[in-house]
């Protein structure tokens, strides 16, 4: 086993690298690092866009092309300004433009494209991407298919940076840089939002996040780093032309991302290294040892693309981090950290959540029929009935996953039908899933922090900035505190998906709970569960309700329901069949017959009963 070395470390040893590299390589292979360097900036935008949120872009190149040519008409002079604004004709100012206008174009696409899901936002993203080249080669005041020269270089502290060597460290810096606040994003509450799109939008939004505004959040991210990258690109060139802006080149920022290891910050600088280290070679070479010219070399990127996925859909990143097992920041839980605000209790016995007469038609299926429903503050209600009998449906409803066809859902007396999940868990109320929903890349801690994120504020510029330490450890704190106060303390930094089936039902009550909510849904939290398990849930549950939390869970287990809960709903065929206490439910004859089909069986023998019946 070899010791891991340190993360700062690692970059301790690169930055050193990139330190003395312009002293001893030779002036080829600077362009060759510069090259590097400039698709590094694409491609870490992809690795948020594609690696981190599986939001899959072949458009960044168009993207490269609107910062590389706002800038280049900015500080050539093709646009006129007034002699007053004449000062704005610096590369340093057209900076600010190209990210400016990129941003908001990028704002405007994404509006529209980020609505497409599956095979479509991809195809969405060729046909921007194509179109956006196509305008710059109309653009004819900038030499339209020609392009144009005369672009001058970036001066900085008086210097001109007009040769590849002294590009070379500005370039350096911007990826070193991004790399690292992109790092910090990552490792942040709204990182954590990001990092959660992977596990689709109903965990999500569950959670109270705003899926929608992520997904532009990044986009633009990812946006403005290639017109940053376009930017440094056109004032090295000091000329432009749309060629190296086409749907060709968004591929191959895009084989860069896979290549390195989508998910990979780092990954992003490898698989550009890789991917432009091979090009430079094999354009030499193919066409020499076939003996005609041509761009051989795309058709072995495309066979490399068909292996890698076969092979290692990580990219090479991992094998890497094998190889040398770098450890990540030691992350330092505050246990004087500041609790973070509660939420105000109802009263003892207020109807927390109020189902009237909902019913729900799927086609001309009745998954619900009619059904009516109270839970109080500081009870615990469980909600009973076969396979099928419709109670996960009415739990999507109430959470505002799903939207009655008929009737309403209260919630603490606001109207909340049709509502959406993230404004009623806004309101106090959080979930738990019959099928789970986790991060299972993520630890346990970041998975439990998800359910804090209405508890926090900071946006995505504190967080690159690290300007969110605070608040960021006053959430981990209390992540860590669910964790401990539903017995997985031992759990805590192992990756989620390492975790037993039971044990991953048990994170997702302590992700619920990170939201302090005042109604608990539990979709089957005992299943699974061994017994000692489910004792300590019991536990758990029972201490819950005595702090006034409404609990409403489906079960199967009976002899889990019987001693733990305060009233029985029991559904069949989407209907509510009985209502009562425990012992009324065990006597009930409608309810021995929905569970057995016979009536005179003796009554615990709906504890051993097959659930199998209504599908
Ligand atoms: P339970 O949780 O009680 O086992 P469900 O609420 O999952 O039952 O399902 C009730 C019925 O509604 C089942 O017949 C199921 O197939 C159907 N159903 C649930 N969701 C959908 C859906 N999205 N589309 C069509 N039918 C559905
Ligand atoms: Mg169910």
């Amino acid at each position: 086993m070899k010791h891991p070395v340190s993360s700062r470390a690692v970059l301790a040893v690169f930055a050193l690298l990139l330190l003395v590299a312009p002293f001893v390589l030779p002036p080829f292979t600077m362009t060759l690092l510069n090259n590097i360097g400039l698709a590094s900036l694409v491609v870490l935008g992809l690795v948020l866009l594609t690696g981190v949120a599986g939001l899959t872009s072949f458009g960044q190149a168009a993207f490269v092309g609107v910062g590389a040519y706002v800038s280049a008409a900015f500080s050539a002079s093709v646009l006129p300004l007034p002699d007053a604004l004449a000062w704005m004709h610096t590369p340093w100012a057209a900076l600010a433009m190209a990210l400016l206008v990129t941003a908001v174009l990028a704002l405007l696409v994404g509006m529209v494209t980020l609505k497409l899901s599956g095979h479509y936002l991809p195809l969405g993203t060729i046909a921007w991407g194509i179109s956006m080249y196509f305008i710059f080669g109309t653009l004819d005041s900038m030499g339209g298919q020609t392009g144009m020269s005369g672009i001058p270089s970036i001066s900085l502290f008086g210097v001109l940076l007009a040769s590849d060597r002294a590009m070379y460290g500005l370039i350096w810096v911007a990826v070193i840089a991004v790399v690292a606040g992109l790092n910090n994003l990552l490792d942040s509450r709204e990182g954590r939002a990001i990092r959660a799109l992977k596990g689709g939008m109903v965990m999500a939004e569950a959670m109270g996040i705003d899926t929608a505004r992520s997904r532009i959040v990044i986009f633009v991210i990812a946006a403005v780093l290639a017109a940053l990258s376009g930017w440094l690109y056109v004032h090295m060139q000091r000329f432009i032309n749309p060629s190296p802006f086409g749907l060709g080149f968004g591929i191959d920022y895009l084989f860069m991302a896979v290549l390195g290891g989508a998910a990979h910050v780092w990954g992003a600088v490898l698989g550009s290294a890789v991917i432009v280290v091979l090009k430079e070679w094999l354009q030499g070479l193919l066409p020499a040892i076939l003996g005609r010219s041509g761009n051989f070399e795309t058709i072995v990127f495309g066979l490399l693309i068909v292996v890698l996925l076969q092979r290692s859909r990580d990219g090479i990143w991992p094998y890497l981090a094998r190889l040398v097992p770098v450890r990540g920041r030691p992350l330092a839980l505050d246990p004087g950290a500041e609790p973070l605000p509660r939420r105000e209790m109802p009263h003892p016995a207020e109807v927390v959540l109020d189902v009237r007469h909902v019913t729900r038609r799927f086609g001309g299926l009745v998954a619900n029929n009619d059904m009516s429903l109270k839970v109080l503050a500081g009870e615990v209600l469980a909600l009973i009935g076969p396979n099928g009998a419709g109670k996960s449906t009415l739990f999507n409803q109430v959470s505002g996953v799903d939207t009655p066809t008929s009737g309403s859902v209260q919630f603490r007396g606001h109207e909340v039908t049709g509502r959406g999940s993230r404004h009623i868990a806004g309101l106090g109320m959080s979930r738990s899933f019959q099928h789970v929903r986790l991060m299972s890349r993520m630890t346990v801690l970041e998975n439990v922090a998800i359910g804090a994120h209405l508890r926090g504020k900071c946006g995505v510029l504190s967080s690159i900035l690290r300007l969110d330490r605070k608040e960021e450890a006053r959430i981990l704190a209390e992540a860590a505190r669910q964790i401990e106060r539903v017995g997985l303390k031992e759990q805590m930094f192992e990756l989620a998906g390492a975790l037993s089936l039971g044990q991953q039902r048990i994170l997702e009550i302590a992700r619920a709970l990170a939201a302090d909510p005042c109604l608990l849904l539990l979709d089957e939290p005992a299943a699974g569960l061994r017994l000692g398990e489910k004792q300590a849930l019991g536990d758990l549950l029972r201490k819950l309700r005595g702090e006034g939390m409404a609990i409403l869970l489906v079960e199967h287990d009976m002899d889990f329901v019987m001693e733990l809960v305060d009233r029985i709903v029991v559904m069949d065929f989407g209907q509510k069949i009985a209502e009562g206490l425990p012992e009324e439910i065990q006597n009930n004859q409608a309810v021995l017959e929905a569970y057995l089909g016979v009536a005179d069986e003796e009554p615990q023998a709906v504890a051993v009963a097959g659930v199998q019946h209504g599908q």
